[in-house]
């Protein structure tokens, strides 16, 4: 038995019980849809859909009938457990969000938390997800990256959660909204620094796909004066931070208390405090102070 927001379910019988795909479609072109989803969706039961009326268009495309019953992030929780019903009376079901990879910034995760809790088995069916496109296209370092989601709507949320990720060394990736892509841009600015390298990735795998990848400052200007920049969806990619040449090793915090001591004490007693106070190198920060003060 398993309980999810006082809905019991009982847990499946792999023999008879259905199977949850996890289906993967365009975020634009929808030739990206691969066979193997078009596939499941023409023999599935039912597809969960996040919006059943957008869906309907993608599945007339493809000449695909399956019936549609909506699942979104409104009745997720609630509407689980008639679509778990399903899936342990033996149907299988397919679950879909308006475009990309569900439960990536889409709903899906309740009800593949709840599907995996009652013992019913989950299959992936990969395809587009715009973050990965992104990445695959931006030029940055895409060995270790880190995936933020929206960032918060409200301007002091937004710097909070920058201010967090201001020494983070990973690509960093963020969903946006076209109407808040600005305010977005000079936030990075402001809290990153205008020199930090960022990739705007604008409608990925449509007719006005954009890849454009300046400075933060530069990156606002040119957004700023192109209204056709500020439209259709965005990935925003921005460079991992690295400690500044020849300060190696020395993180933004030590550097920061360095600079106060440096303004008030001599060289080799502002680094030994900064040392102690930040837990960097004394050796290191000596040196790193020898050349801020030669500039
Ligand atoms: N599940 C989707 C995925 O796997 O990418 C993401 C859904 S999220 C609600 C929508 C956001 O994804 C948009 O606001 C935008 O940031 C990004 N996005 C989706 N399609 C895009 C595209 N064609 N080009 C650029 N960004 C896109």
């Amino acid at each position: 038995m398993c309980v999810f927001s006082g809905w019991r379910c009982s847990v499946a019988d792999p023999t008879s019980a259905g199977v949850l795909y996890v289906v993967a479609t365009p975020i634009g072109n929808l030739d990206d849809i691969s066979a193997r989803a078009l596939r499941v969706l023409g023999d599935v039961a039912l597809i969960a859909a996040e919006d059943t009326r957008h869906s309907q268009r993608l599945l007339q495309h493809f000449g695909i009938t399956t019936p549609l019953q909506a699942c979104h992030e409104h009745n997720e929780r609630e509407q689980g457990g008639r679509f778990l019903s399903r899936l342990l009376a033996g149907d299988d079901v397919a679950l879909i969000s308006d475009a990309g990879t569900p439960l990536i910034s889409d709903p899906g995760f309740h009800l593949v938390r709840q599907a995996r809790a009652a013992g019913v088995r989950v299959v992936p069916v990969p395809g587009p997800s715009a973050l990965i496109t992104a990445l695959s296209a931006a030029g940055l370092p895409s060995d270790r990256f880190i995936f933020e989601g929206f960032l918060p709507a409200k301007a002091a949320g937004r710097r909070a959660r920058l201010e967090a990720l201001r020494e983070e060394p990973r690509t960093l990736i963020f969903y946006e909204a076209p109407h808040r892509l600005l305010e977005s841009l000079e936030a990075l600015r402001d809290t990153l620094g205008a020199e930090r390298q960022v990739v705007l990735a604008r409608e990925l795998t449509k007719t006005f796909e954009t890849l454009k990848g300046l400075p933060a400052g530069e990156l606002c200007e040119w957004v700023r004066a192109d209204a056709n920049q500020q439209r259709g969806e965005c990935v925003l990619l921005v460079a991992g931070w690295q400690a500044p040449e020849g300060d190696e090793a020395v993180s933004a915090e030590a550097l920061r208390v360095l600079d106060l001591l440096l303004a008030e004490l001599p060289v080799k007693r502002a680094a030994a405090l900064a040392a102690e106070i930040t837990g960097a190198r004394k050796n290191l920060l000596y040196q790193v102070a020898l050349e801020r003060q030669s500039k």
